[in-house]
């Protein structure tokens, strides 16, 4: 089967909201084997929409509106689909029933144009809408078929789950499933030549790598008849990529780095204190996003000026005099630092300059020195970062926690 979106709104199309609707549908269609080539979005306009849909209707069998079901003037997705259908406007009384409890019940009065909500294309059947006032429609008619969702997620979302993927999954043949395996201390174009091979013949499963901050995702993707068949096929290419990337795959799907290391440290039954100065607290508040991050993170201190730093991790000012706060000696002794005063098994210095100004021939911005010392560890390096002073933030606390990770792991 094959499918395509239109999302309705003025307000999408001035760039007032993101489409996430479109997201969520195409992510479902993918997940149910439906293959989608076009998504639409027009504004609240009649003759755009019926174009829209007349277009839309010629490529493809089932068409998925969102938007444009609420009770005034500028919604008009369903006026529109009749037409589209050649279809007329009658009255669902299930709709009305429930409308008018909706109103009894949050007592509000209705008004006209609730009762335009409750008709629908004939022949059509309403979809319940638990969390608002407007049902949506499916409607049939010479072998298409038209699904028309509200717009607010938080409506259109259950009523997907609840009503349409049901009515997909009885029709669609085959699924489609995807895996995403997560690196990490791999740039992606060094990547791309380690699986040169195995990116260049692929079909099914298909391999695509992405870049994003601080890490690189790669995506498998198999079409099969069932979903254990399609895991199979998943299952062997990642046994491939694993392999042959080893320890740079951190984890999988939603799996974060700050995960990993919390879910190693528990392992381990260990725990960790940090000290951070141009991460400003990043890295805690990355460790601290964790559920059960208590049991393996004992603290962390932002200690920004070298006052604090001598205050805090008793470094004496000396060693600010002598090699400067942005400094390899400076970032263990944090490490150390922290680590004595928590009592943990593992600690972590960062000291750097993450810009836009404060940068200097010698040490520039991105500059950043890390530290890591615990039992038999003791390590300390120095990164160069590129970016924005968030960048940098961000890509520092990425590479500690892979550091961690790394020396973690069994
Ligand atoms: P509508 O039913 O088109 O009047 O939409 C009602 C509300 O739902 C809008 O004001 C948005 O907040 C939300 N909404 C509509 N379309 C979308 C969409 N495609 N993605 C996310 N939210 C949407
Ligand atoms: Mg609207």
């Amino acid at each position: 089967m094959r499918a395509e979106i239109i999302s309705v709104g003025t307000e999408l199309l001035l760039g007032e909201i993101v489409d996430t609707n479109a997201v969520f549908l195409s992510q479902e269609l993918a997940a149910l084997g439906i293959e989608l080539y076009h998504r639409t979005t027009v504004g609240d306009n009649a003759p755009r929409l019926k174009q829209a849909l007349t277009e839309a209707l010629a490529r493809v069998d089932l068409v998925i509106t969102s938007g444009g079901l609420g009770p005034t003037n500028d919604d008009l997705t369903k006026e529109t689909v009749a037409e589209a259908l050649g279809l007329s406007l009658v009255l669902d009384r299930s709709s009305l029933e429930w409308i008018e409890e909706y109103f009894a019940r949050t007592g509000r009065s209705m008004t006209e144009n609730n009762y335009k909500q409750a008709l629908i294309p004939e022949g059509g059947v309403a979809l319940p809408n638990p969390k608002g006032t407007a049902p949506g429609v499916s409607v049939r008619k010479e072998g298409k078929w038209v699904v028309c969702l509200p717009g607010p997620p938080r409506e259109l979302i259950p009523m997907f789950r609840d009503h349409v993927r049901p009515l997909l999954q009885a029709e669609s043949q085959g699924v489609i499933r995807s895996r995403v395996l997560r690196l990490c201390g791999m740039g992606e174009s060094v990547l791309v030549k380690e699986i040169a091979d195995l990116l260049a013949n692929q079909t099914n499963p298909t391999l695509a790598p992405l870049a994003s901050e601080g890490e690189v995702r790669l995506r498998i993707t198999a079409a099969a008849e069932t979903v254990a068949q399609a895991e199979v096929a998943i299952a062997d290419l990642e046994s491939k990529l694993r392999a042959r990337l080893g320890r740079t795959i951190y984890g999988v799907d939603d799996e974060t780095l700050e995960a990993v290391v919390v879910s190693l440290l528990q392992e381990r039954g260990e725990t960790l204190a940090v000290a951070e100065s141009c991460t400003g607290g990043l890295l805690a508040n990355r460790i601290t996003d964790v559920p059960g991050a208590s049991a393996v993170f004992d603290r962390g201190v932002v200690t920004y000026s070298n006052r604090s730093k001598a205050e805090l991790l008793g470094i004496p000012a000396t060693v600010f005099e002598r090699v400067g706060a942005v400094s390899t000696e400076v970032a263990t002794l944090m490490a150390q630092g922290v680590r004595d005063r928590a009592g943990s098994d593992w600690g972590v210095g960062i000291t750097g300059i993450a810009g836009p100004g404060g940068g200097t021939a010698e040490k520039p911005v991105g500059l950043v020195y890390y530290a890591l010392v615990g039992p038999g560890v003791n390590l300390v390096r120095e990164a160069r970062f590129t970016g924005d002073r968030q960048q940098i933030k961000r890509r520092t606390t990425q590479t500690v926690l892979d550091l961690l990770r790394r020396t973690l792991l069994p």
